[in-house]
């Protein structure tokens, strides 16, 4: 059998914040299908990283490529500009404090990405965000503001959101680090499900169920370096360092 397709790849991805190098050289490649968790500790960089993924934050140096649109960044300065937009726009992100329009309905956030950005006519997008919100149980939350949904709802909001512009890959910055803990089960339930489905997912999460049971593979940086990588099972069964073996039994 032929490998997926690889769908985006980071080679010796740099990042500094002045004096602060926070990420020293991370290289990860993503194919179709795959669902690769990224743990480390506060501070290692995986926020950083993700963001580098997508060009909310320029790296210092090191490339980007995205369904074969590369982007090369050295000195700070990214070489193929034009490539940006495209790239942002074929990784739908979710982030930890789903960040949703507050002045906006479920559906209306839902309805946003494709409406702006790809001039999808309303009709069509607005059936689109039914059927997404459906999809992650919220066909009677639809016309709710942000500020009547729990946590666990505008979570899923947002991934109804994300999965609107029909990204290549989707990039979850810890999507369930700020809800109450009895919340929690469902948005990782809808992760699971789009797993199954086969969609392409990098998820920073401190979940280690999903890690070990959802994920493809585990990457797990520490001090901005990847200091593990590979299957969960091989990974939590023997963990090859003592910085992992230390972070997995501080969170088990
Ligand atoms: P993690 O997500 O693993 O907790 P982050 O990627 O958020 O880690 O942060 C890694 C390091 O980079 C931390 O020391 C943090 O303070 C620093 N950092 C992150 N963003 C910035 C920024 N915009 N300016 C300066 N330092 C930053
Ligand atoms: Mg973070």
């Amino acid at each position: 059998m032929t490998k997926p397709e690889t769908i985006l790849k980071a080679e010796d991805i740099h990042k500094s914040f002045g004096r602060l190098e926070v990420l020293k050289g991370i290289s990860l490649e993503a194919r179709n299908h795959d669902v690769i968790s990224i743990l480390g500790s506060s501070g290692s960089g995986k926020s950083t990283f993700l963001r580098c993924l997508n060009f909310l934050e320029i790296p210092t140096s090191g490339k980007v490529t995205v369904h074969g649109e590369e982007i090369l960044v050295k000195n700070g300065k990214p070489q193929n500009v034009r490539h940006i937009e495209d790239i942002r726009s074929r990784l739908g992100m979710v982030f930890q404090q789903f960040n949703l329009w507050t002045h906006r309905t479920a559906l209306e956030n839902v309805m946003e990405g494709p409406v702006q950005v790809k001039r999808e006519p309303n009709a069509e997008a607005r059936d689109k965000a039914e059927a997404l919100l459906k999809r992650v149980g919220l066909e009677d939350r639809m016309h709710m503001y942000p500020s009547q949904l729990s946590g666990g709802q505008q979570q899923r909001v947002a991934i109804a959101r994300a999965l609107a512009m029909e990204p290549d890959a989707i990039l979850f910055d810890e999507p369930t680090s700020a809800l109450d803990p009895e919340l929690v089960g469902e948005v990782l339930k809808v992760m699971q499900s789009l797993a199954a489905e086969g969609r392409t997912m990098i998820v920073v999460t401190h979940e280690m169920g999903f890690a070990r049971e959802v994920s493809s593979e585990v990457v797990f940086l520490h001090e901005g370096r990847i200091a593990e990588q590979g299957p969960p099972d091989e990974m939590f069964a023997n963990p090859k360092t003592e910085v992992f073996e230390r972070f997995i039994s501080k969170v088990k």
